[in-house]
């Protein structure tokens, strides 16, 4: 059965895996009961992509952010830039940001810099955050409880005992496609112990895609398979998880 009122709060239609049919993708998607979605800027450039995506389909709306992977790249008026694209009606939060030593350890000082400085900016527009932390956990954590910022841990696959704190701290936690892939034990047991209320539904797409389909171009028609898996974990039907995991991303992102 088809799954409506579905809330992919987190993906890269800029990305140009779409390039040769993002507007079809789109199309299809949000007639296949995808209801909203938030495409993630990584840097200036494709924030401002995320933002054209925004103001061409009414479904679409954005986030803008300098990801650590890009932040010893950022210009020198990045916060200048992101505040002015803020400002925009369809931006809802500040992302994706955070920490990245999984790809590299270097640059971690940019990548400290360019976090705070974007929690700070968050604070200061009352914007919620998407927050990336890859194999940074205790930097993650320390920042977090500095900055106590509104928002969403992206692509949640620590420990359950990590997901408590982030709830504790009021965070919610994002899930993708990777809670369908064989060893997501920790992904799973951190769903389980999260409160419906905190648990928001991601592709990441072009990536994360969820089994059976893992290896190809991930996109938002896919999440009903990692709703249905979340819906297991919880015991509930996967229309109510997805219907609750849509409420949650509304409250958190103001839409
Ligand atoms: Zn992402």
């Amino acid at each position: 059965m088809m799954l409506t009122g579905i809330f992919d709060y987190h993906a890269h239609y800029d990305d140009p895996k779409f390039d040769g049919d993002r507007a079809q993708v789109l199309a299809r998607v949000h007639e296949g009961g995808v209801e909203y979605i938030i495409n993630a800027g990584a840097d200036l450039e494709t924030s401002r992509s995320s933002i054209r995506l925004a103001e061409e389909f009414p479904f679409v709306y954005a986030v803008v952010g300098v990801h650590p992977q890009d932040a010893q790249d950022a210009p020198e008026d990045y916060l200048a830039r992101l505040e002015e694209m803020a400002a925009h009606p369809k931006v809802v939060g500040i992302g994706e940001i955070g920490l990245d030593y999984h790809h590299t350890r270097e640059h971690i000082e940019a990548q400290h810099r360019v976090f705070e400085g974007q929690l700070q900016l968050a604070a200061r527009l009352g914007l919620p955050v998407v927050i990336h932390d890859w194999d940074a956990h205790e930097d993650t954590m320390k920042l977090l409880r500095r900055h106590r910022p509104a928002g969403v841990m992206h692509c949640y696959s620590g420990s359950a005992e990590m997901a408590k704190e982030l709830l504790r701290l009021g965070l919610y936690l994002g899930f993708t496609g990777s809670v369908t892939y064989k060893g997501a034990r920790r992904a799973l047991e951190s769903a389980a112990a999260a409160p419906l209320d905190r648990i928001l539904t991601e592709t990441d797409a072009p990536y994360q895609t969820p089994e059976p389909f893992r290896g190809k171009r991930c996109d938002s028609g896919l999440l009903p398979y990692t709703i249905r898996t979340l819906a297991d974990i919880k015991g509930v039907d996967p229309q109510e998880m997805a219907r609750i995991a849509g409420e949650n991303a509304r409250r958190l992102f103001g839409i």
